[in-house]
């Protein structure tokens, strides 16, 4: 009985979310539509607004929605030929918006012999990791975020992909480390009032995780920062560096 009506609510959720996914979407699309035509100034401030304001709920949806597939066993893990330094790529471009008006230094520290072709689900691997780095941008006002990626090679053509991300940020007390991969769980409340998010997030990246048969860790130092880490076994299709430079040791790096 209990599980039927789990099931209902995991089912219910599913629907409702996907329903109103759908038109977020149109809403969006067509406020970015709209700042494209020539508008008058405060009508462009009204549409900028609608966009902003609708990425909120839509983000949400999404997390409802993966949420709840996962709890019904419907979410596929869809192995793909990837090339890893993409991965990277994307998430340098959300956490340096994300970090603008901030100041706080994004490093990326990316071990150059990672093979540049392998084969697992790039868009959850993404998706994990955008939201480690997601929370790490929220929560650290001043200092750094790292985002280090490197590898261990395994036995038959397989490797270790991991990744971590540390901050400098507000940290979470040693008390609340295990109840962080719970659902709807955020710490803090009073705290952190004002900064957005479902506590979601880290219960679907554990589980994503967990089906893409890897693990998260976490350390942290309350009032000093955190650092999130996992590893994942991949699939080795070409085992050439992903990154190369002619002459390295003439190349400087200025911050
Ligand atoms: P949310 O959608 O609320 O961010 P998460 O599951 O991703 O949900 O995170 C749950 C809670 O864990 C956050 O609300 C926050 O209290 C805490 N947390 C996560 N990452 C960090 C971090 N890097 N520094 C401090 N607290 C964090």
């Amino acid at each position: 009985e209990i599980e039927r009506a789990n099931n209902m609510k995991s089912h219910f959720l599913a629907n409702m979310s996907h329903e109103i996914r759908t038109p977020m979407n149109a809403v969006i699309g067509m406020a970015e539509m709209a700042l494209r035509e020539k508008l008058p100034p405060a009508a462009r401030e009204y549409v900028r607004q609608i966009k902003s304001s609708s990425k909120a709920p839509l983000t949400i949806i999404n997390d409802i929605l993966d949420f709840s597939k996962i709890e019904a066993g419907k979410m596929d893990i869809v192995p793909v030929e990837y090339e890893p330094m993409s991965i990277i790529n994307d998430i340098a471009n959300i956490a340096e918006e994300r970090l603008k008006e901030k100041e706080v230094e994004l490093i990326f520290d990316i071990s150059p012999e990672i093979p540049n072709r392998l084969f697992g689900d790039n868009i959850r691997i993404k998706q994990v990791l955008l939201n480690i780095v997601n929370n790490a941008t929220k929560f650290t006002t001043k200092g750094q975020v790292v985002v280090r990626m490197y590898h261990e090679p395994q036995h038959d053509g397989r490797i270790l992909l991991r990744f971590a991300v540390e901050d400098t940020g507000i940290g979470i007390k040693e008390e609340d480390l295990q109840k962080l991969f719970n659902s709807f769980q955020q710490l803090d409340s009073k705290r952190n009032r004002n900064i957005e998010g479902t506590g979601l997030g880290l219960a679907i990246s554990r589980q994503l995780t967990h089906l893409m048969e890897g693990e998260v860790h976490v350390q942290s130092q309350y009032g000093k920062g955190c650092r999130f880490s996992f590893e994942l076994p991949q699939v080795v299709i070409r085992n050439e560096p992903g990154i190369s430079l002619k002459n390295p040791e003439k190349l400087r790096a200025f911050g």
